[in-house]
């Protein structure tokens, strides 16, 4: 027998409640999940339709009690059913329940889910209204009389505007309401981001570009999907080749989803995709509230829009006839979610296109590893476009500075020769200056200011990071050893955590340098909800000499008078607890070299590090990518990373630390006993159970184990045992998965 849980209502409120019905013989090759079907509900046997969520061979109550759907509806072509579908994928590939994974794909629809725009109209002639100032002056009405007065100047007024901005109270409102000066309009109005902009020609392509258009159109005609990758370097056009495919599917009657790391998601960027689409875009960003999400997808249903551009979750716009999901920057690590379900949106994408017999378009100036992989072992079709688009845009200069050897010329400041002499230059010559802080996975790693060593494990080959109690250790296996006072190697003792901020090297600039203006681009300055675009404008608009910021200032934006980028330490980031970071800092490496020199100008930047001799550094100054990928692919296969395997993290987390840490002790015994048991092969190994990097977060312990092995199957049924067994077991605890995970633990 095979039981189908029904869902009847797509809602919040209502996605955890299913019915379960029999699917009858000889519907079966027919029920899928995700299809739309009919059922009777009730003593009445009412016909009802709804979504199949899932599938199973087990009923939940007497199988004599359960009744049979009747009839499959080709309404089943329904986005809705796509998205379960999506959303089962997520279930089984990242470890949720279905629950979860329905939260996570459709939006939350607000009690208030439209927005009313109320505006309050004069309903006296001005004859009329006339006698009636004169008793409000009379009998000081002051509020009554500021509106009425208002209202005779402007005519009809916004509501919210008369509450706010004139002070004037609601029950002045309604006291005039009930007199009958003025009447108080509601219009229902769409929460709408669409920018008016006038629709502009598309550039004509470069050869380059034009291939690209072609292969992947001539595929698209052909009825041919598939997976494509263009690496192209900043400014080589590959925005331009996403528009003209884009134009081309949505000729053929079918929508597209832009994915755009919700750092890039500028005006900017907007107005390009605004200019050439006009009305049909529309867009999604974090700081929408619930209620604007869910009416843009609204809109997306009605067929009102047939491009949204948006970050991870844009993926689930309920589009019915989805033709091509473009993913820009797809080696972004905003791409995989940071809460449970952890998906990776690229992942999502190409499961959905499947879903919809749609293409996925991936694009970057440095692909992550696991897309070029893919690319390379034909997965994926490989683009290149190898120059800037414009024809004076040439790539900058860059030299790369050892700042061991500025230690030992006497040099302790943040700041090398070279770079005081570079920026020195440029505001002589009225030029702007940006200084890139890398701070991404500053783990508090171990090194040598003189000789530049790092202290990392050895079994591992990640940085250790300095632990309480004098220890160094070990985030992926626990290896812990002695906290040190001289370097190991040079015998120097500044060794140390390297630490700055974009707040010290701001107030050193200004010392230095005490006329230059300078902006500030970091999580304490973008706080609110424009910052990020106005320190932005402000610099484009040469209001300030210098921006000093953290990957933020990194990515989108073009200066043309910037001519000087400096990295202030290249090597914060390399030496992360975690696989991914020489990855992530050769790519914001190069996306920061990108950054000068992006018009007629030369461009030069300066890379400060301790580690001129590492691959990464080197690669990066002559940004050369397939030199980086190499090596690095090299070292993923040799300690079996992704993409060459896949790493599942089991994080535990409980507030009590003993049972949090026996927890994950006993799971690894389970996986033992689920690899004899069922003979799995095993290449299957188990890392850990260690201390999460961050052990304890309002007062939960957290410890991690990592399971490694080549096939994504096996990891996923040995993840699908465990947190049936968990569930069962265990309420202290809670278990949560992780797989391929971007950042360290
Ligand atoms: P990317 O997305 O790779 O960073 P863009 O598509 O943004 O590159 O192109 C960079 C700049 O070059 C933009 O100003 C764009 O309008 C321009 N551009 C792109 N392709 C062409 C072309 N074929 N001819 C002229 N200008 C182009
Ligand atoms: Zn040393
Ligand atoms: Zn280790």
């Amino acid at each position: 027998m095979i039981y189908a849980d029904i869902i009847v209502n797509i809602s919040h409120e209502a996605l955890d409640r299913t019915f379960q019905y029999i699917v009858p013989e000889e519907l079966r090759d027919e029920v899928d999940v995700g299809a739309y079907v009919r059922f009777p509900f009730g003593r009445g046997n009412r016909p009802l339709e709804g979504y199949v969520l899932s599938l199973g061979s087990e009923p939940k109550v007497a199988p004599e009690k359960l009744k049979a759907l009747t009839e499959v509806l080709h309404d089943s072509e329904f986005a809705e059913g796509k998205l379960i579908k999506t959303a089962a994928f997520i279930r089984e590939r990242y470890g949720s329940t279905m629950l979860q994974a329905m939260r996570t794909v459709f939006p939350i629809r607000k009690a208030m889910s439209h927005k009313e725009q109320k505006s309050i109209r004069l309903l006296l002639s001005e004859t009329e209204a006339e006698p009636v100032l004169e008793t409000y002056v009379k009998k000081h009405r002051t509020a009554r009389e500021r509106l009425l007065r208002a209202l005779l100047e402007n005519g009809d007024l916004d509501y919210r505007l008369v509450t706010g901005k004139l002070h004037i109270s609601t029950a002045a409102i309604n006291a005039m309401q009930e007199q009958g000066v003025i009447g108080i309009e509601v219009k229902r109005v769409y929460r709408n981001q669409t920018v008016e902009a006038d629709v502009s020609p598309a550039v004509s392509l470069n050869e380059e570009q034009q291939r690209i258009v072609t292969s992947v159109s001539e595929d698209y005609r052909a009825g041919k999907r598939g997976v494509y990758l263009i690496r192209g370097v900043t400014g080589s056009g590959k925005t331009e080749v996403y528009m003209e495919i884009i134009d081309k599917v949505l000729s053929s009657g079918r929508q597209v989803i832009v994915l755009i790391p919700e750092i890039a998601l500028t005006f900017q960027t907007l107005m390009r995709f605004y200019r050439r689409f006009g009305d049909r875009v529309s867009t999604l960003h974090s700081r929408l509230s619930e209620g604007e999400r869910y009416d843009q997808f609204e809109r997306a249903k009605r067929g009102e829009i047939s491009i949204m551009i948006g970050p991870r979750s844009a993926l689930f716009t309920p589009f019915s006839n989805l033709g091509l999901i473009v993913i820009d920057e797809e080696h972004e690590g905003s791409y995989k979610s940071e809460l449970s379900p952890k998906y990776h949106a690229r992942e999502v994408a190409i499961a959905l296109a499947g879903f919809h017999g749609a293409s996925v378009l991936l694009g970057s100036a440095t692909p992550s590893v696991d897309s070029y992989y893919a690319a390379l072992n034909g997965e994926y079709r490989l683009f290149t476009l190898n120059r800037r688009a414009k024809e004076e845009a040439r790539l900058a200069d860059v030299q790369v500075v050892d700042l061991r050897e500025e230690f030992r010329a006497g040099n302790k400041s943040m700041f090398s020769r070279a770079l005081t002499d570079g920026i020195e230059d440029r505001l002589n010559r009225n030029e702007q200056v940006m200084l890139f802080l890398n701070r991404r996975g500053l783990a508090g790693f171990i090194s040598c200011r003189s000789c530049g060593h790092v202290i990392k494990c050895p079994h591992c080959d990640v940085a250790l990071s300095r632990h309480g109690g004098g220890t160094l250790l070990c985030h992926y296996c626990g290896f812990s050893q002695p906290d040190v006072k001289l370097c190991p190697e040079c015998g120097s003792p500044y060794i140390g955590a390297m630490r700055a901020g974009t707040e010290q090297i701001e107030a050193q600039i200004k010392k230095l340098y005490p006329f230059a203006s300078t902006l500030r681009m970091d999580a304490d300055t973008t706080k609110h909800k424009d910052d990020y675009e106005r320190i932005l404008n402000a610099f484009a608009n040469r209001e300030a000499d210098i921006l000093i910021g953290t990957q933020m200032i990194v990515k989108g934006h073009d200066f043309p008078y910037v001519t000087l980028m400096g990295i202030l330490a290249a090597d914060m980031s390399l030496y992360g607890s975690d696989y991914r970071a020489t990855e992530r800092t050769f790519s914001l490496l190069t996306q920061a070299a990108g950054r000068a020199g992006r018009d007629k100008r030369e461009g030069l930047v300066i890379i400060q590090t301790y580690h001129p001799e590492h691959f990464c550094i080197k690669t990066a100054a002559s940004q050369d990518y397939e030199a980086f990928y190499r090596e690095e692919i090299a070292f993923r296969k040799l300690l079996h990373y992704p993409p060459a395997a896949h790493l599942l993290v089991l994080l535990a987390e409980g507030k009590d630390e003993e049972k949090t840490e026996s927890f994950l002790r006993d799971l690894a015994e389970q996986v033992k006993n689920v690899i004899i048991n069922n003979c799995v092969d095993s290449g299957i190994r188990i890392i850990g159970p260690a201390e999460a990097s961050l052990r304890k977060l309002n007062d939960v312990f957290r410890y991690v184990m990592y399971l490694k092995g080549e096939s994504l199957q096996e990891l996923i049924r040995i993840k699908d045992e465990l947190a049936a067994g968990a569930g069962a077991r265990q309420d202290a605890v809670r278990l949560s998965f992780d797989l391929d995970p971007m950042n360290g633990y």
